[in-house]
């Protein structure tokens, strides 16, 4: 039997067992009590069957309760006949036990609600404080980089040295590199922002999807090579939708720009087909993988399964994209094994939802 099967028949037994219990205490208190409040603890004990186990239970308590105080303590004792005069005061009782059980109920679900509530702000909380330490580090690195530079560039100002003059195109591209980082990263925080307030609005257009690729592989070119990766287009045949062209782009930039991060120094694999009517894209790197654990998770928002002191990054670009892909209808997943490499299936819907 599976747990959540024996937690219910737990609860059912439970039921049942604080009904014996509500009785073997009447019953030691009649003597004292005598015959006047047949019903009275059984109230506790389908209140407790009704937080404890939820409606079912209640309902055990409550017909359980009914026919034991029958039973034991209204005439004609130790028969299931009921006199006339009886049959209201147990209707009665079941009317007001069943009035019992909702209000536990209800007590029990806004109790839960609350606890949810606080879980849910102390994670969103805890997200929060996670995201302010890894953007102002992520933040940080270019801007110090940045202040370096151009501290460098007033220097070079009113200098003669002519080694230092020949330091001066790296330096500027260096902080061109910088304030590029830069932007990307306020962009993927407005970004996130826009997303959380349901605010990411799609601009449709005509999208050959094969060529929108080739732009954005000829774009990161000059980092491929950096990081010793040679990057393999294969686009067959063109594939035309109805996509926002930008966001797109952004989107291949991060699962290719990702590739060359996680799988530096091997080639990758980016193809372009359809399958079962979708537009298809697949990246494939031969890296560090993604553990299976981690594999639904790097989806979620600030969700990293690298370690930080290797690999920067906000943990926000795969996010974003999945917001995309399906913001257009579509779908990003990925397949990985742990040291072999990760692809990443981009799928996209060829007709844009209303168009026939
Ligand atoms: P970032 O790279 O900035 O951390 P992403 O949202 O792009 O953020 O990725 C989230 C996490 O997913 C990364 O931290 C990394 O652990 C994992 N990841 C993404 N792409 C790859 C890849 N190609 N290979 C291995 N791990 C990856």
């Amino acid at each position: 039997m599976d747990r959540s099967r024996w937690i219910r028949t737990w609860q059912y037994l439970a039921a049942i067992g604080v009904c014996v219990v509500a009785l073997g205490i009447k019953l030691a208190l009649s003597p004292t009590l005598g015959q006047k409040t047949p019903f009275l603890l059984f109230f506790a004990a389908v209140s407790f069957s009704a937080w404890y186990g939820g409606t079912g239970p209640a309902v055990l308590a409550i017909v359980l309760s009914a026919l034991l105080a029958k039973w034991f303590f209204l005439a004609p004792f130790h028969t299931f006949m009921v006199e006339p005069s009886e049959l209201l005061r147990m209707l009665s009782f079941s009317a007001e036990a069943s009035l019992v059980a909702f209000l536990s109920l209800q007590l029990r679900q806004a109790r839960e609600a609350a606890e949810q509530g606080v879980t849910q702000a102390e994670t969103a909380l805890r997200v929060r404080e996670e995201f302010l330490a890894i953007a102002s580090h992520e933040l940080k690195t270019p801007l110090t980089s940045l202040h370096l530079d151009v501290l460098f560039l007033r220097r070079l100002l009113g200098a003669t040295d002519q080694k230092l003059r020949e330091e001066l195109p790296s330096r500027i591209e260096r902080v061109a590199r910088q304030t590029t980082r830069l932007t990307a990263l306020v962009n993927s925080l407005f970004d996130v922002s826009r997303l959380s307030s349901g605010m990411l609005t799609l601009v449709r257009a005509d999208v050959e999807l094969g060529e929108l690729v080739q732009e954005v592989v000829e774009r990161l070119a000059p980092e491929a090579a950096q990081a010793r990766c040679v990057l393999n287009v294969e686009a067959p045949h063109p594939i035309h939708g109805q996509w926002d062209r930008l966001r797109l782009e952004q989107v291949v930039t991060n699962l290719l720009g990702n590739a060359i991060k996680y799988g530096a120094g091997a080639p990758v694999d980016l193809l372009v087909d359809t399958v079962d009517g979708l537009a298809r894209l697949r990246v494939r790197d031969r890296g560090t993988g993604i553990p299976p654990e981690a594999q639904a998770r790097i989806f979620g928002r600030f969700e990293r399964a690298a370690s930080p002191q290797h690999f920067g990054g906000l943990g926000l670009g795969l996010y974003i994209s999945r917001q995309i892909a399906e913001a257009h209808g579509g779908t990003l997943g990925v397949e990985s094994t742990p040291g072999q490499g990760s692809t990443f299936i981009l799928m996209l819907p060829l007709e844009s939802p209303g168009s026939e």
